[in-house]
């Protein structure tokens, strides 16, 4: 039966294991060209298109693929035609791909493998796009440490009044239990959050076994909780101008505010997306003086890809030559190789040419062949492919300015104070029999010390009587006995069931099954408190929300509040809980 019920607890998370891979490795589907597509006539350029060209007009219009998904909003005949538009206008944006899930997964059951389909690569495409990324990780941070706080405070306020009377139980008796007020005393110096975690782990004492992990994972929670909090910190401190302007440049987003923004930068990040802003916007005489002087801050092979891409628009081919190869010397990029073979062909030496192709290729081939649609695309202009910053730069600029502001990992003390806490825990955890505890049976606190006899099943001396030994009782007095043990375990029982209705977690917590009904409070919390935050928290840049957040909040906290309620009714037929 306990096996049973694990598997009852597996089921979802073996469901999603199960349908994972089937989902990612299902085709594409066919539906981007299913509906007739109204005719649109992009006033400006596809924001993905720039990021392959070379000189390509400025887009200080909003992006072409918000225009359309509002479009799409306001349309729903067309809207499926309209967010195809979109996600080939921008292939990295996570909102697209969420509205196109939707908008499938509406037609139940034909759309359900495409919805599927668009939701996992809407998930892909945060790695590719950074500001999206960044405000996720930020939101997830929040509600991480939003959701610990108020789950440990209604698992205190719960225990509080279970524990508490124990403890006193046994200060009053053993004086060496005293210094264990220290323990609370001394974390509230480090804040409401730490105290909290204290009275939870001179609570925890008197958990059962197998529950008092919980205390364990609240310490190992409260030694991250200044990486959690840091990185929440950098996220919207990142989300400066200068930020925003080498992001928008690299990811082929916007150029304008490169040009405007990086005019007087002295590091390398800001001078290469200087200069690939001018590049872009047409100004290939200002980029070349910009890439030179990112060089000679530091020797990176995308500079000089792009300072030779500068030096081709005015027709060095030799210049851009030697940059190429200097490049390729350096660290060999898809760009160096794609734009050495365009050399090649120029010069007809084809053959060579292929091997540079098919070089690029192996390096990245998605890449290469956006890099070969844009070409389509162009009216006769020369196509090179730009080198750009990526991911792992922009996170190293995150760190530094984390960094900078102090918001590093480093807190020896509150690891030391932990440590010495985790140690007064097992000194006081062990030795179940000198510590306090409450008959089974009445709910009598007695310890050793107050009655010496042999417990059976933990029970004080007039329950042992009245149940078990039965002829050393008066018949009355056992009845009587009997009747109030039945009367408490009703009225138990009965705030047990009201407390089903409560969020989950809260029955299993007050029942006496704290571990498990902890762990489902956090998680509803934390979904919960996500959602919520969802429209609040934000760094302003990703444009729109994540919209997948209140559906799958939706389903995780209603599936844990089923799973609560049923067990809960189900343990207490029991009489477990
Ligand atoms: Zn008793
Ligand atoms: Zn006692």
């Amino acid at each position: 039966m306990r096996r049973f019920r694990s598997l009852f607890f597996a089921a979802p998370v073996l469901a999603a294991l199960v349908f994972a891979p089937v989902i990612v490795l299902a085709a594409p589907p066919a539906g981007h060209g299913r509906q007739a597509m109204p005719e649109i006539r992009p006033a400006f350029r596809p924001a993905r298109a720039q990021a392959g060209g070379v000189m390509t007009v400025s887009a200080d219009d909003p992006p072409l693929s918000s225009v359309l998904m509002k479009l799409a909003v306001n349309d729903p005949v067309h809207s499926k035609a309209l967010l195809g538009q979109a996600l080939l206008a921008s292939p990295d944006l996570p909102p697209v791909y969420f509205r196109l899930a939707a908008a499938d997964l509406k037609e139940f059951p034909g759309g359900l493998v495409s919805g599927f389909y668009y939701a996992v690569r809407g998930f892909e495409s945060y790695a590719r796009n950074w500001w999206w990324a960044m405000d996720l990780s930020g939101l997830a941070g929040v509600s991480l440490i939003a959701s610990f706080f108020i789950c440990l405070f209604v698992t205190v306020c719960l225990r509080l009044p279970r524990e508490l009377p124990l403890l006193k139980h046994d200060i009053a008796e053993r004086s060496r239990y005293f210094l264990l007020l220290l323990v609370p005393a001394v974390s509230a110096f480090f804040g409401p959050g730490l105290f909290l975690a204290s009275v939870l782990l001179l609570l925890g004492i008197y958990f059962p076994r197998r529950d008092r992990i919980l205390v364990l994972l609240v310490m190992l929670f409260a030694a991250f909780m200044p990486f959690v909090r840091g990185w929440v910190n950098g996220v919207y401190l990142v989300s400066n101008p200068q930020m925003r302007a080498i992001v928008g440049a690299n990811e082929g987003i916007d150029n304008s505010l490169a040009v405007k923004a990086l005019a007087g930068s002295g590091d390398f990040a800001g001078l290469f997306s200087y200069g690939l802003g001018l590049q872009r916007s047409g100004r290939p005489s200002q980029a070349i003086v910009a890439y030179s002087a990112a060089i000679e801050r530091r020797k990176d092979p995308r500079a000089y890809v792009n300072l030779a891409n500068c030096y081709m628009f005015f027709g060095e081919p030799g210049k851009a030559d030697e940059l190429y190869t200097k490049s390729l010397a350096i660290r060999p990029t898809a760009a160096a190789y794609f734009d050495l073979a365009r050399l090649d062909r120029d010069s007809l030496d084809y053959e060579k040419a292929g091997a540079l192709y098919r070089q690029a290729a192996n390096l990245d081939p998605a890449g290469l062949s956006q890099a070969f649609m844009d070409r389509e695309g162009k009216e006769g202009g020369r196509l090179l492919m730009d080198d750009t910053l990526g991911m792992a730069d922009f996170y190293s600029i995150f760190d530094k300015t984390r960094r900078g502001a102090g918001q590093g990992a480093s807190s020896v003390l509150l690891w030391s104070v932990l440590i010495l806490w985790l140690a007064v825990f097992f000194y006081f955890g062990k030795g179940g029999r000198m510590r306090a505890f409450r008959c089974s049976r009445c709910g009598r606190i007695l310890c050793d010390r107050c009655e010496r006899q042999p417990y059976w099943g933990r029970m004080c001396g007039d329950c042992y009587q009245s149940l078990v030994k039965l002829e050393a009782r008066d018949p009355k007095k056992r009845v009587a006995r009997l009747l109030m043990i039945h009367g408490s375990q009703l009225r138990h029982g009965a705030l047990v069931r009201a407390l089903g209705f409560a969020p989950p977690g809260i029955a299993y917590i007050y029942g006496g099954s704290i571990l498990k009904g902890a762990l489902m409070l956090w998680g509803f919390l934390f979904f919960a408190v996500a959602a919520a935050a969802n429209p609040l928290f934000t760094t302003g840049l990703g444009t729109g929300r994540h919209d997948w957040l209140g559906a799958v909040s939706a389903a995780v906290c209603g599936l844990l509040y089923i799973l609560s309620f049923v067990g809960a009714r189900r343990r207490q037929g029991r009489q477990w809980l």
